[in-house]
C-alpha cells in the first residue's frame, strides 16, 4: 500500500462504524448446540419456543379472595354463602357455585366453573359459612382467562432471541429443560511487542506486563463469544506470520499492538502477505487512531477470517474494541449489529480540545436522569489504564468542536463493567 492509499483509508469515525456494520449485518449461518436451561442465560436462541398448552391452562384468581358471580354483588353490601374453597394446586373441584354462593380462592388457584369474578378478601367480611362482600365487582375482574396469556402452539420467542431472565423463565414455563442455541463464536486474541512479558512473569526493567489479552478477553465473553489466547508475538515477521496464522482460524482475530506507524510495527505487512484485504487502516479517533479491519483467507480454503488490528495502548485498545470489534463479535454470536450507546450528560467543566478527531476521553459520570453530569478525568493518555479504571464511561468529542463548555450536553459512551 502506498502512503496515498494508505491516507485515503482513515475514515472518520462515523464512516469507519457504517464499514464495520456492514459487513457485521451479512447473514452467516451459525453452529447450534443443545444447552441446560441453568446456563443459556445470555445466549442466542437457536430455535421457536411454542407454548405448550394454554397460558394459563385454567382461569386464574388474581387475588386472595373470593371467586363469585358478579351479578350476584351488583348492589353492596351482598351476603353469600360460601360453599368450598379453592387453593393454588387444587385438583378437582367438587361443588359447584349457583346463584347467591361464593367460594373462598387464593391467588393462582382455578376459578370454579359459573363463577365469573374475585373479589378480594381485603373487602369482604366472613362469618362462619356466610361472607359479607362490601364492594361491586365487574364480570372478569381479577381473573385472568384461560389462554389469555398465550393460545396452545403460539410461538412465545423466536429463535435468534436473546435469552434474557424473562426468557429463560418463558422457557421453563414451556417445559424446556434444554435449549439449542448458537455456538459462541471464538475469537483469537494475539498480543504483539517485545517488551510484553506475561502476567506471571517478572519482567525486566524495559519491560511490560501484558494486560491486553485479558482485557480483550473480559470484553469478549461480555459479548457473548468465546476467547482463544495465543501466545505473545515478538515483532519479528517470521513467528508473527506464524501466530497470526493460527488467530485466522478462529471465527475472528483481535491483534493488539504493532499498526502504528514504527519500524517494528509490522501486523499490517505480515497480514498483507497473507493476502489480507484492507477495509480500513485508520480512524480519525482519539485514542485508537492506528486501528485496521479487513479480513484475511484461513488456511485449508476456509472463508476469510475478520480481524481487527487494535493499536496496544491499553485504553486505545479497550476503546477501539468497544467502538468497533464488539460488534462484529455480536454479529459472529448471531445478533444484528447495533450501534454504541450514547448516553447524555451535562458538561461540569469547560474541555478544550483540537478539531479533527472524535474523541473519547475517560470520564466520571454522576446523578440521575435529567440531573446526569460528566467530568474529565485527568489522564496521561492512552497508555493511562488507572485513569481508565477509575473513569466509568468516556465522555464524546465531536471533532468539529475545540471548547465545549460547562453546562452544555454531550455525549458519553458506556462500555460495559
Ligand atoms: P504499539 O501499538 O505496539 O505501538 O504499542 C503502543 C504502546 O502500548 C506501547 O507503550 C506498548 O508497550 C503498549 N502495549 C502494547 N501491547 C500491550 C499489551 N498487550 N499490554 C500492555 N501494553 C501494551
Ligand atoms: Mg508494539
Amino acid at each position: 500500500m502506498n502512503p496515498a492509499e494508505a491516507a485515503q483509508r482513515v475514515l472518520s469515525f462515523r464512516d469507519a462504524r457504517r464499514v464495520v456494520e456492514e459487513h457485521a449485518a451479512k447473514p452467516r449461518s451459525g453452529t447450534v448446540e443443545l444447552v441446560d436451561l441453568l446456563h443459556a442465560h445470555g445466549r442466542l436462541l437457536a430455535e421457536n419456543l411454542t407454548a405448550d398448552r394454554d397460558f394459563p391452562p385454567f382461569p386464574r384468581a388474581m387475588r386472595d379472595g373470593f371467586a363469585l358471580i358478579a351479578a350476584d354483588v351488583a348492589a353492596p353490601p351482598s351476603r353469600l354463602r360460601v360453599v368450598g374453597e379453592v387453593k393454588a394446586g387444587a385438583g378437582e373441584i367438587d361443588f359447584q357455585i349457583r346463584r347467591g354462593e361464593a367460594a373462598e380462592i387464593m391467588t393462582g388457584a382455578p376459578v370454579p366453573q359459573a363463577a365469573d369474578a374475585v373479589v378480594m378478601v381485603e373487602y369482604t367480611a366472613r362469618d362462619g359459612d356466610k361472607v359479607e362482600v362490601q364492594r361491586s365487582v365487574k364480570s372478569g375482574d381479577n381473573v385472568v382467562p384461560r389462554g389469555a396469556e398465550a393460545r396452545e402452539g403460539a410461538i412465545l420467542l423466536s429463535a435468534w432471541t436473546h435469552l434474557s431472565p424473562a426468557a429463560i423463565a418463558i422457557a421453563a414455563s414451556v417445559g424446556k429443560a434444554m435449549l439449542h442455541v448458537f455456538a459462541k463464536p471464538r475469537v483469537a486474541i494475539l498480543a504483539t511487542g517485545d517488551e510484553l512479558v506475561d502476567v506471571a512473569a517478572d519482567p525486566g526493567p524495559h519491560q511490560i506486563r501484558n494486560s491486553n489479552t485479558y482485557s480483550l478477553a473480559a470484553q469478549v465473553e461480555a459479548a457473548g463469544a468465546q476467547p482463544v489466547i495465543l501466545p505473545i508475538a515478538p515483532d519479528e515477521k517470521q513467528q508473527l506470520h506464524n501466530l497470526v496464522q493460527a488467530g485466522l482460524s478462529a471465527d475472528l482475530l483481535l491483534l493488539s499492538g504493532g499498526v502504528s506507524m514504527g519500524k517494528y510495527d509490522l501486523v499490517e505487512q505480515v497480514l498483507e502477505e497473507l493476502g489480507a484485504d484492507f477495509f480500513f487502516t485508520g480512524a480519525q479517533i482519539q485514542p485508537g487512531r492506528p486501528v485496521v479491519f479487513g479480513r484475511a483467507p484461513a488456511r485449508g480454503g476456509a472463508l476469510p477470517t475478520y480481524f481487527f488490528g487494535l493499536p496496544g495502548n491499553p485504553v486505545s485498545t479497550m476503546v477501539t474494541f468497544e467502538l468497533f470489534a464488539r460488534t462484529m463479535v455480536e454479529a459472529l454470536a448471531g445478533l444484528r449489529p447495533r450501534p454504541p450507546i450514547f448516553l447524555s450528560a451535562r458538561l461540569k467543566r469547560e474541555v478544550k480540545t483540537k478539531t479533527g478527531l472524535t474523541r473519547f476521553l475517560p470520564a466520571l459520570l454522576s446523578g440521575e436522569y435529567e440531573r446526569a453530569e460528566i467530568e474529565l478525568l485527568p489522564w496521561q493518555g492512552s497508555g493511562d489504564v488507572a485513569a481508565t479504571a477509575r473513569a466509568n464511561c468516556f465522555l464524546v468529542i465531536p471533532p468539529d468542536r475545540e471548547k465545549i463548555d460547562g453546562g452544555e450536553w454531550v455525549s458519553v459512551l458506556k462500555v460495559s463493567n
